[in-house]
């Protein structure tokens, strides 16, 4: 297991330890060891070059990391969140429950996005007929 040594808040040094996912260099952040963050993998959905504009830059429309404070002992409810966005402003915490919502959520778009690309499909087939 990783560990990482660092300075504390009231001014000591302390060990932490880094759950397997964390992929966070807390030595590069010099971060403060009883008050940091652990941060996995972020997980993005990314989305295909513009047809029209396939230089055009397009954000993720969404994103996910998890992440764990280092020492906070709550439940996860407290302190483990899925970022939705890379943006600060957008981004919004979750509970295991709010996941399940978010998932359910990702699965209706998904169905609605195979709807209108059975659409898209079906009117690409009958214009390269005429
Ligand atoms: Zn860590």
């Amino acid at each position: 297991m990783r560990t990482y040594t660092g300075p504390t808040l009231a001014g000591g040094e302390s060990t932490i330890e880094c759950p397997d996912w964390c992929v966070t260099d807390h030595a590069y952040w010099e971060d403060t060891a009883d008050d940091c963050f652990h941060k996995g993998e972020v997980l993005e959905v990314e989305p295909p070059r513009d047809r029209a504009e396939p230089a055009r830059l397009v954000h993720p429309p969404l994103a996910a990391n998890l992440m764990l404070h280092s020492t906070a002992k709550e439940p996860a409810a407290a302190c483990v969140w899925l970022a939705v966005s890379e943006s600060v402003a957008d981004r919004v915490e979750l509970n295991v429950a709010g996941v399940d919502k978010l998932l359910a959520e990702v699965d209706r778009f998904r169905a609605g996005l195979v709807e209108q690309r059975e659409l898209l499909a079906a009117i690409d087939a009958e214009r390269r007929r005429a």
